[in-house]
């Protein structure tokens, strides 16, 4: 009997698949039998993480797209059609901060750069990736937000906002999408080391370091996460593991959110 988490012959697309968890996400998948799509604005990360899970068995592809393109995204999808001819899983997960900045003090080009990456382009690769997925009325949607999409902190309103809004586009979704046999869930990570985000908040390495340190003191498993550490949580979304799942918004902070 097949495992209900096995992920042989889908297909998977990951936006931000070039760093951090958006790697760890192209790993999880082909590591479950899965081909994977890893796509990102860096053509050079995205290429690299589409060597590194190529085994055997799978097809990898490496995409250059900037997910608050309507033209790169429509791009995107077109290509997955003409390769595949299907897609079975879609990781929104691209995503950048920027510099710490109290609400009245964040440049309008800021609000809008977070805004439009971290919010409208999980928009823009729903409604494109929707729509190879209603023909075959299957499909699992995973939307990445944040702790801070359900918490706000200081100087981030940009990136809270964004988050905030992704869980609310996720519900929406999977409302718009249930009767299609498409699950739409969202993950809300809490501090993880090993990837970039930091950079794009302008953090050096020393800031996230402190940064990390500062949030295991609040955190109940008093350490940040490791990346693999989320990889159980997506292998379980993008399978039949969670073939009644849907709308749900899934914390993993080590217990951050929910202690104080
Ligand atoms: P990261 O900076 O390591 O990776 C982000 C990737 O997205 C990079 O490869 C980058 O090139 C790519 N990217 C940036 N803008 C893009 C665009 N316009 N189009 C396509 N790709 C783009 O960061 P990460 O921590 O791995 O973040 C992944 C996701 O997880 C983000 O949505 C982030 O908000 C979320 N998240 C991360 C943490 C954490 O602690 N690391 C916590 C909560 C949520």
């Amino acid at each position: 009997m097949s495992s209900p988490f096995d992920l042989s012959s889908k297909v998977s697309l990951v936006t931000g698949a070039g760093s951090g968890l958006g790697r760890t996400f192209c790993e999880a998948m082909a590591e479950n039998g899965s081909h994977v799509v890893c796509a990102d604005v860096n053509e050079v990360s995205a290429k690299q993480t589409a060597d590194l899970v190529k085994k055997t068995g799978i097809r990898t592809l490496a995409i250059k797209a900037d997910v608050s393109s309507h033209q790169d995204v429509r791009a995107m999808f077109e290509q997955v059609k003409r390769k595949f001819g299907r897609l079975d899983i879609l990781f929104n997960n691209a995503g950048i901060s920027s510099k710490s900045l109290r609400l009245h003090e964040m440049p309008l080009s800021d609000w809008n750069r977070v805004i439009n990456v971290d919010l409208t382009g999980v928009f823009l690769c729903m409604q494109e990736g929707v729509k190879l997925m209603l023909g075959q009325r299957k499909g699992s949607v995973i939307n990445i937000s944040s702790v801070l999409g359900m918490v706000g902190r200081a100087a981030k309103a940009n990136y809270c906002a964004a988050k905030a809004g992704v869980i609310a586009l996720t519900e929406c979704a999977a409302a718009d999408y249930g009767p299609d046999g498409i699950r739409v869930n969202a993950i809300a990570p809490g501090f993880f080391s090993g990837t970039k985000l930091g950079e794009s908040a302008g953090l050096n390495a020393g800031e996230t370091q402190k940064l990390w340190a500062a949030m295991a003191g609040r955190t109940a498993l008093r350490r940040v996460g490791e990346p693999s550490e989320i990889k159980g949580l997506a292998v379980y979304l993008a399978s039949d593991a969670s073939s009644f799942v849907s709308g749900a918004t899934f914390i993993i902070d080590g217990g951050l959110v929910s202690t104080i």
